[in-house]
């Protein structure tokens, strides 16, 4: 019997939609079942923070309803119609026609039918998301592939400074939105001209300037290197890769110099922003030291369970910064077989001497908290999704949520990046082991 996964912590391809959301101006429409959207909805947004997309809301996604007819017949006019209908109506700047497993399977030509409406008001491109290839890290991948191949054109010049920012997946990473806002800060403080194309402010003109960076930035362990590769074969754009985005004092540190190094950046207006932010950072975990020598006891390790970005930024900071040992990390995200030593390579890449803990790879949240609640070590910390909540509950661990689906909570603009991130997760991390009352470590 094949293996049933318990607990998901991904959607199928057709997340990746929310990639497309992401980026303002920027319409999909669905050739699709009417339950497909919904099933996405739940991970990426609604039970993620309370995420939704701006300004084109999930309601208002234009679908063709795949039904019996469009099986029996085909549903490349049904989807036409739906596209001309959607120019007609929506004050979008670009439409990404996608389908999923249905159309797919009876094959039609969404491809065809995109390229029939070229010359027209708003710009039609696809992208094939058909959920039973893989999940919404594949579908952000097919999305941004898409806008690439289809839409972009060489703009004839490059600008050194500009980098265009990959590697973060917007409403997947629950935080995205507050990350990518200070990301943009940091990057022009030391001197660059960042190029985002997701969250407020951003949008299509943002895409359209990714042929003119002078390098693409790519923060993950191997989400959107594959979009990064394909930029430098197309538009010759080089690319640097930093494994994780830095939550902290050691890691924000270390990517800052090496962004110094890898554009050529002044040093000392560098140097002087790092002495600048980790003085105020030691400053802020300072004022809280009374309070954590209050804890009856403090955890020395942690469980991790989720995706693997959020594993690598989580682990840096809890072993550099924090002083704490991972016991187990599960990579639940499907991270694809070829990647997934480079990724355990980033896991262990921390300030350790006895990296005794183990790297799991399985879909199967369920297994996890099998695990778990088999064996486990008593007062830990579980980092993870909502569905760990009851899992840490169980054998008595303090919880931190840091990832999809983060819960039915509103994330606003919350984040854990960079110094001011380490200061805002050291809390959370010492307020919920203080505090919570089931755990009640306080004194
Ligand atoms: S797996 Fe296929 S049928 Fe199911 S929601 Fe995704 S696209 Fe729709």
């Amino acid at each position: 019997m094949a293996e049933c996964i318990e607990q998901s912590r991904v959607a199928c391809a057709l997340g990746g939609i929310y990639t497309a959301l992401a980026i303002d101006g920027v319409l999909p429409v669905t050739h699709t079942g009417p339950g497909c959207l919904a099933q996405a909805s739940d991970i990426l947004g609604r039970v993620n923070g309370g995420q939704a997309p701006v300004p084109f809301e999930e309601s208002v996604v234009p679908c063709t309803d795949f039904c019996n007819t469009d099986v029996v017949f085909g549903g490349g006019e049904h989807l036409r119609t739906v596209i001309e209908k959607s120019i007609e109506y929506y004050d979008a700047k670009l439409i990404i026609a996608v389908d999923g497993c249905t159309a797919e399977i009876v094959g039609d030509d969404i491809e065809e039918v995109a390229e029939s409406f070229e010359g027209s008001r708003i710009p039609v491109i696809s992208a094939k998301l058909p959920g039973f290839v893989g999940n919404n890290l594949f579908g952000h991948s097919q999305i941004l592939k898409s806008i690439v191949n289809q839409y972009l054109e060489p703009t004839g010049e490059v600008n050194p400074l500009q980098v265009n920012v990959f590697g973060i997946v917007p409403f997947y990473d629950t935080f995205w939105q507050g990350t990518l806002e200070r990301l943009e800060e940091l990057l022009k403080a030391i001197g660059l001209e960042p190029n985002i194309i997701y969250g407020h402010g951003h949008g299509i003109e943002n895409v359209k300037k990714i042929p003119s960076a002078g390098f693409n930035l790519v923060l993950s362990p191997w989400i959107d290197l594959d979009i990064a590769k394909l930029l430098e074969q197309k538009f010759k754009t080089p690319f640097l890769q930093f494994d994780n985005v830095p939550i902290g004092p050691t890691e924000t540190t270390k990517f800052i110099r090496t962004l110094v190094e890898y554009a050529g950046l002044d040093q000392v207006k560098a140097e002087s922003y790092i002495k600048k932010s980790e003085d105020r950072y030691y400053y802020y975990i300072s004022r809280h030291q009374a309070f954590v020598y209050a804890c009856k006891y403090i955890p020395k390790d942690f469980y991790f369970i989720g995706s693997a970005a959020a594993a690598v930024s989580v682990t840096r900071f809890m072993v550099n910064d924090v002083g704490s040992v991972p016991l187990r990390i599960y990579i639940t995200d499907n991270v694809p077989k070829e990647r997934q030593e480079d990724v355990r390579k980033s896991l262990y890449d921390v300030e350790l001497e006895d990296k005794d803990y183990e790297v799991i790879f399985t879909e199967d949240g369920g297994l996890a908290a099998d695990d778990l609640k088999k064996e486990h070590e008593d007062r830990s910390v579980v980092f993870g999704s909502n569905w760990d909540l009851l899992t840490a509950r169980s054998i008595g661990s303090a919880f931190v949520p840091v990832c999809a689906p983060y819960g039915q909570t509103l994330i606003g603009s919350k984040n854990y990046f960079g110094y001011e991130g380490g200061v805002a997760l050291f809390s959370d991390y010492y307020a919920e082991i203080a505090t919570n009352p089931q755990v009640a470590f306080i004194g």
